[in-house]
C-alpha cells in the first residue's frame, strides 16, 4: 500500500526514531509499504519517518540510478551494488570517513528541492535485517551518500541541516512556503 509522505513543516520529521526491537507483521508490512511508496515516487530511499512512524527503520534502493556509482562491501565482500538492493535497515549504526565530498541530494519530503551537501565519502554501517540477521557493510559513492541521508533522518535529522549558510539563505521563502503549506494541510 503506498503511503502518504510527510512533507516539511510535520513535526514527526523532527523525531527520532525508536529502537526496532522485535519485527512482527506490524513492521514487515510498514517496511514493504514503505518499499512500494519510495518506488512509487521514485525514491532512492525513505524513512520511517517521512510515513508518519518515529522508528528506527529506512529502506534504500539505488539500482535504478545509472549515472551516480556506488561500492559496496557486504559482510565482507564485494557485492555488485545494485543487487543487493532494495535494502530494509533496522536500527541502523553508521561510521563516517573523515574526508568528505560535496554532491547533490533531494529529499521526498522537499518536493523540487536540490541542494549540494557535504558527506562523508564512505561509511561503515552496521544494522538489522526483517530476517533478524546482523549486516554489516561499506559503502561509497551515491549509496554512502543515501544511507547518511536516511540515517540522519532516523534521528530527526534533515538534509537542510546540513546545506551551507549561503544556500539554506537561497532556499529560505521556499522553505518557508514549503512549511507553512504543509500546516495548512495538517
Ligand atoms: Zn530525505
Amino acid at each position: 500500500m503506498r503511503l502518504p509522505i510527510r512533507k516539511y513543516g510535520d513535526p514527526i520529521l523532527r523525531a527520532k526514531g525508536k529502537r526496532v526491537e522485535k519485527v512482527d507483521e506490524r513492521i514487515r508490512s510498514l517496511a514493504a509499504d514503505m518499499l512500494e511508496t519510495m518506488h512509487d515516487a521514485n525514491g532512492v530511499g525513505l524513512a520511517a519517518q517521512q510515513v508518519g512512524h518515529a522508528l528506527q527503520l529506512t529502506v534504500v534502493d539505488i539500482s535504478q540510478v545509472e549515472d551516480r556509482p556506488s561500492t559496496l562491501t557486504l559482510d565482507g565482500e564485494e557485492t555488485d551494488p545494485a543487487g543487493a538492493m532494495p535494502m530494509v535497515l533496522l536500527n541502523p549504526k553508521l561510521s563516517l570517513a573523515d574526508e568528505t565530498v560535496s554532491g547533490s541530494e533531494g529529499c521526498l519530503s522537499f518536493p523540487d528541492l536540490t541542494a549540494e551537501i557535504d558527506r562523508a565519502v564512505s561509511v561503515t554501517l552496521e544494522a538489522e535485517t526483517l530476517e533478524g540477521k546482523t549486516v554489516r557493510l561499506e559503502a561509497a559513492g551515491l549509496l554512502s551518500r543515501v544511507l547518511q541521508h536516511e540515517a540522519d533522518h532516523l534521528n530527526g535529522i534533515l538534509f537542510i541541516d546540513r546545506m551551507s549558510s549561503v544556500a539554506k539563505a537561497s532556499h529560505a521563502s521556499r522553505l518557508k512556503r514549503l512549511q507553512k503549506e504543509t500546516v495548512q494541510q495538517m
